[in-house]
């Protein structure tokens, strides 16, 4: 042998087990790792893989070892606020969106930070800032590079290595209110993505898919049916175009997909759940009737063409911002003796749905949560048998669910080995009353949109308003198999494993384990703080990891707040965000990430509310503010309790952060259209709320 063919070989047995070692390292996330359900090391996709079960084979951590978990480590974050994201794991290393989609690279055994990613998205919101939350749900990852969402409207593949940006594709119209709270979903060479924002403005929903090589795109599907003037996009349009009346399309329509998306792989197609009407009022959307299509309903869609395939519609004529965006659950069920490739959904309205995915035929349909708007469904014609009254036509109306929902995008979670589904599941009603909406003159403008037609947003949410709780559900013969009592609604989603532990985080800010066959309390951390994320499970080096983002975040504590979220103590900005992560015989102190904080509202001695410009400002704070500052200008957390702050106490410092966009940077928008009246009947109705609020308070105290 030649001294060259030597250091040849010399070399080649030198390098061959470094480059084994990194074969070995690095996962191939493609159509096949992602359909593979018998891995636990990685967490690959927002459901952990394509069926969106958030079920591990992991058993590292069971019902007996659960005890001995400890925190490992934890990363602060303190620039974070609403943290509600499934992080990803892959191959040791972490990917999750914080606050404003910056997305971070960490080491799994250390939380040490690889790299960091801000899209900047609050300058590229600019105006459109109003409308949108900070919170980002999740992201996507395919062969080497990660996939984010921007609240923006834009997708961003970002090298997962350097966390360098490859591309960046803007996939919504920035005229219009959309964002994006949603994840991504990567699935045969495409990645797919939908949007929210057809509340805030006469817009259409639509889901769209890009080539994850280069942005491009690929395919696009309108959830709802455009001006029939301007012809069609498809047959599926033409369809849908038949089951609306009046002039729809001036009013946008709605439905967006802002949440539930599963790829199919066994069928080849994307499962969406489509969302509520816009506006929610159906007599004022599509005044002469008809179901609507496809609004609040799991639609298959050719995953290669975006061509439609079935649907299935939930609520027709949806007229109570029921929505059909929550998750979709992948599952081989066994139903009186036939196998089925089950599609299980459980949304806002209450019923647990188990539909046939082959061709979306519903096979099952029953109430899992308090519901009043309809009595069941009739499984012959797959409609809803509605109760009487229940479309507020005759006044006033206490409906069951809420357009909280029974259950909302708080995943839930499904086990093969117990058969059974863990769901997140709240019963809080709402009054619907349209009496004083004038139908005919109804308009839909960009500014002062209303979403909650006839639903009051100026009044506090009291205490005790909501029921919630963690149930196992039996998907084959739908019926409750148990269930664990929880404080008010807003908890968070669950994870299932192979050790039969079900976790769940919520809003007292207890982390706990529970037995999936039986829901015993196994083990439980407070972690001091509201939780509002999912967790994840994987493994890296032999040793099982349990990772959870902290921060009190989405809905239940901007839109909705009040008194109901405000009593846990998670004030804005009062404890600092987390990336936990757990293990056995975890040994790292839990941090002190501040204690609960309870703002008290302002009632200077000096300031004589004004009940006209209580009332106007009420209007306004409704259209504007509570979407962040929380109903009856009690904050949930999500953002400054205005009846606390010291801001809008004086006009100059109002208008400044207010008209000015003095905090911006912070996420507050700018509202440049406000006049000197606004800002004046807005003052009122927080002094008026402030005085209320504390009457309240100190009579509740007293008794
Ligand atoms: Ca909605």
């Amino acid at each position: 042998m030649s001294i060259r063919a030597r250091a040849l070989a010399a070399g080649l047995a030198f390098w061959l087990p470094v480059a084994l070692q990194i074969a070995h390292a690095s996962t191939v996330v493609d159509a096949k790792a992602l359909s593979d359900q018998t891995q636990g090391k990685n967490w690959l996709a927002y459901g952990r893989n394509f069926y969106e079960q958030r079920y591990s084979p992991l058993t590292q951590i069971n019902t007996e070892s659960v005890k001995r978990l400890g925190l490992a480590w934890n990363m602060p974050l303190p620039r974070d606020n609403s943290l509600v994201g499934t992080p990803l794991a892959i191959d040791g290393v972490l990917y999750f969106t914080g606050s404003w989609s910056v997305t971070r690279a960490v080491d799994a055994r250390t939380g040490k930070l690889l790299w960091e990613f801000d899209p900047k998205s609050i300058e590229h919101a600019g105006e459109r800032l109003r409308n949108m939350w900070d919170s980002s749900r999740g992201l996507a990852y395919w062969k080497g590079v990660v996939v984010i969402a921007t609240i923006d409207g834009r997708l961003i593949a970002i090298d997962a290595k350097t966390g360098k940006q490859r591309w960046s594709t803007q996939t919504t119209d920035p005229s219009k209110p959309f964002y994006i709270s949603g994840h991504p979903k990567v699935f045969r060479g495409l990645v797919f993505v939908g949007n929210g924002g057809t509340e805030q403005s006469a817009a259409r929903g639509y889901v769209s898919a890009y080539h994850i090589t280069t942005g491009k795109l690929a395919w696009k599907w309108y959830v709802v049916p455009g001006n029939p003037a301007d012809g069609f996009e498809d047959p599926s349009q033409e369809m849908a175009a038949k089951t609306w009346t009046g002039e729809w399309w001036k009013f946008g329509g709605g439905g967006n997909v802002w949440n539930g998306i599963t790829y199919d792989p066994e069928f080849n197609q994307v499962l969406i759940g489509t969302g509520n009407g816009s506006p929610w009022n159906r007599k004022v959307r599509s005044p002469g009737g008809g179901d609507n299509l496809f609004l609040c309903s799991v639609v298959a869609l050719d995953a290669d063409t975006g061509k439609y395939k079935w649907h299935y519609q939930t609520v027709p004529g949806e007229t109570w911002d029921y929505n059909s965006s929550m998750d979709i659950v992948l599952a081989d069920l066994d139903l009186e003796g036939k196998k089925v490739k089950a599609a299980l959904h459980a949304p806002k309205n209450g019923f647990f749905y188990v539909l046939d995915r082959s061709n979306g035929k519903l096979l099952k349909a029953d109430k899992f949560a308090q519901v009043n708007w309809a009595t069941g469904v009739d499984l012959k014609t797959g409609r809803p048998i509605e109760r009487e009254g229940a479309r507020y036509e005759d006044g006033e109306e206490l409906i069951y669910p809420s357009p909280f929902g029974a259950h909302g995008w708080h995943a839930m979670s499904y086990s093969p080995r117990t058969g059974w589904v863990y769901i997140p599941k709240q019963e809080i009603p709402a009054v619907f009353n349209d009496t004083k909406v004038k139908m005919v003159d109804w308009r839909s403008p960009y500014f002062n949109f209303d979403p909650g037609v006839g639903m009051g947003l100026d009044n506090d949410v009291p205490k005790d308003v909501a029921k919630s709780s963690l149930m196992a559900w039996d998907p084959v013969k739908q019926a409750k198999v148990w269930e664990v009592a929880q404080p008010e609604f807003w908890n968070a989603g669950t994870m299932v494993t192979a050790g039969d532990v079900v976790f769940q985080g919520g809003v007292t800010g207890e982390f706990a384990a529970y037995d999936a066959r039986n829901g015993t309390k196994l083990w439980s951390v407070n972690v001091g703080s509201g939780i509002s994320a999912p967790p994840i499970t994987y493994e890296v080096d032999g040793k099982q990891y349990v990772s959870l983002l902290v921060g009190f975040g989405g809905a239940g504590t901007s839109i909705a707040g009040g008194t109901a979220m405000a009593q846990f103590g998670w004030a804005y900005r009062a404890q600092e965000r987390q990336l936990y992560t757990f293990a056995l015989d975890g040994k790292a102190p839990m941090p002190k990430v501040g204690p609960p904080t309870f703002p008290k509202p302002i009632v200077p001695a000096d300031f004589k509310v004004d009940p006209s410009l209580a009332s106007k400002g009420s209007e306004l704070y409704v259209g504007q503010c509570v979407w962040c500052h929380g109903s009856g200008a009690v904050s949930g957390g999500y953002a400054p309790d205005l009846r606390a702050s010291a801001i809008p106490l004086s006009l100059e410092a109002f208008k400044a952060v207010v008209v000015g966009g003095a905090k911006v940077p912070n996420g507050m928008p700018k509202f440049s259209d406000l006049r000197d009246e606004d800002l004046k009947a807005i003052q009122n109705f927080v002094r008026h709320q402030a005085e209320v609020t504390t009457k309240a308070a100190d009579k509740a105290a007293a008794q």
